[in-house]
């Protein structure tokens, strides 16, 4: 029987640079190589110092988010033998995500921040040769071979839909008759178009480890949500807003929740309750990936295949060229990126125009670090104070301020739900602060009284 070795090698007990070393049956592999969304520099960079240079045998990617993907050519350039395995709209939405950050970082450099860029546009393109699209479902090895049932193999993997985004999975190793899953980030219900999670139900295979996310893991559900119920709110919200002369801001992530949104739109303007001549803007770069989620609409876990994004919902595309020009009217639609409202991103830049005006409205729809700036423009609501920037001076917030709830994560309910079913011999929580993991810990110590549930520290190697 092979053992495993966990070392967390995220920079801290935060959903920051997520990266997890796992070693078994003499190999070492590399589980996501994430960057922090809001260090600059070598400070977003996991602890890859931790792990000896050329000891990878794979890196196993979960899916395309900069906090997952944004360090991968930093790794690699490390471990030049390691190929890295994931999910075919994995490969394709990594490689814009991963351009995007050698111009946010070129960007940095050009604006006099001191941070050389981590990686290059030719070095993300030479990088991309040992990328390996691996489908649901199929059993590879750590090479990428396809692995059959009477195949002999040290190490084989296995991916699952994780529900979060296009292309996210859930990883599932075996290693000499023992397994070990790691979740990713997890969606266990439905969203607008991306289905639920489709995650092993080890009921024939027992788990012995699982490595399970915690991001809302200190927030309760609330009594009687659901999607359909926020979507109507949404509407509701946004004709009051219409009403008054005003129109909206959606501070969202490019990747997931943009075209999340975009399907939302479409379906509110189909039953009449968001107006047909609503103009919609989005970001270039949602656009960009929304190109991806149409190309592969009918070929990948997906509600509404038929649904065409750009053509059906005919959003109108703002870059930084044209954001100068972009006029705050009314009863328009600004879903810009980024989430966080992070500095010099789109919702940053266009959301000084909207504070001063009571007609206008803010809502927040997704996870926002509390010390982002879209977390302390929520947290000061109207009526607050807030500075968005160190060029910003501190103003007043006279607009609407509203918070939805339209998470691409798993509730703390379904997580507890599913590894209660699942029975680990073995649980790690990772990618949550203390207070997030500390619930679901304490939630699984009495579900499983069985269960050794860990959440170690950074840096930690545990022996599994
Ligand atoms: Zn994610």
């Amino acid at each position: 029987m092979s053992t495993f070795h966990f070392t967390n090698l995220t920079g801290g007990a935060e959903i920051g640079a997520n990266c997890y070393s796992i070693e078994t049956g003499g190999h070492r592999i590399l589980l996501d190589t994430g960057s922090h969304p809001k260090k600059a520099g070598t400070a977003g960079l996991p602890q890859l110092g931790l792990v000896p240079d050329d000891s990878v045998d794979a890196i196993i990617m979960s899916h395309a988010h900069q906090d997952h993907i944004g360090s991968l050519p930093v790794a690699m350039r490390r471990h030049p033998r390691a190929p890295v395995l994931m999910t075919e709209p994995t490969r394709l939405l990594g490689g814009i995500m991963l351009h995007n950050s050698v111009n946010v970082m070129l960007a940095e450099q050009a604006s006099g921040s001191g941070h050389a860029p981590l990686f290059s546009h030719r070095e993300v393109d030479s990088g991309e040769r040992r990328w390996l699209a691996r489908p649901l479902r199929q059993k590879f090895d750590l090479t990428g071979e396809r692995v059959g049932p009477g195949d002999a193999a040290e190490v084989t993997v296995e991916f699952s839909d994780a529900g979060h985004i296009l292309g996210s999975a859930g990883t599932l190793l075996r290693s000499g008759g023992r397994t070990l899953f790691y979740a990713g980030d997890v969606q266990f219900d439905d969203q607008n178009i991306s289905p639920g999670a489709d995650f092993p139900d080890f009921a024939k295979e027992p788990c012995d480890v699982m490595i399970m996310e915690s991001t809302y893991g200190s927030r309760a559900r609330p009594e009687g949500f659901t999607r359909a119920g926020e979507t109507e709110r949404l509407a509701t919200a946004i004709e009051a807003v219409f009403a008054r002369g005003g129109c909206v801001l959606m501070p969202l992530f490019a990747l997931g929740k943009t075209q999340e949104f975009l399907s939302i739109f479409h379906g509110l303007r189909a039953r009449g309750r968001l107006r047909r001549d609503c103009p919609i803007y989005i970001g270039g770069l949602g656009a960009k990936l929304t190109e991806t989620y149409d190309k592969l609409a009918r070929k990948t876990p997906r509600l509404q295949p038929n649904l065409d994004l750009l053509n059906d919902v005919a959003p109108f595309v703002v870059g930084a060229q044209n954001l100068a020009d972009l006029r705050v009217r009314p009863r328009r639609i600004f879903a810009l990126s980024s989430g966080m409202m992070t500095e010099k991103t789109l919702s940053n830049v266009f959301a000084r125009q909207f504070l001063s005006t009571p007609e206008n409205s803010i809502f927040f729809v997704g996870y926002a670090d509390p010390e982002s700036p879209a977390g302390r423009l929520r947290a000061a609501g109207t009526g607050g104070k807030i500075s968005l920037g160190p060029d910003h001076p501190e103003e007043t917030v006279r607009c609407g301020i509203e918070p939805f709830n339209f998470s691409a994560h798993a509730s703390r309910e379904t997580i507890r739900a599913y590894v209660k079913r699942a029975k680990p011999r073995k649980l790690i929580f990772v990618h949550g602060d203390p207070e997030s993991s500390k619930w679901l810990a304490d939630a699984a110590r009495e579900d499983l009284p069985g269960t050794e549930v860990l959440t170690p520290a950074p840096g930690v190697r545990v022996e599994l």
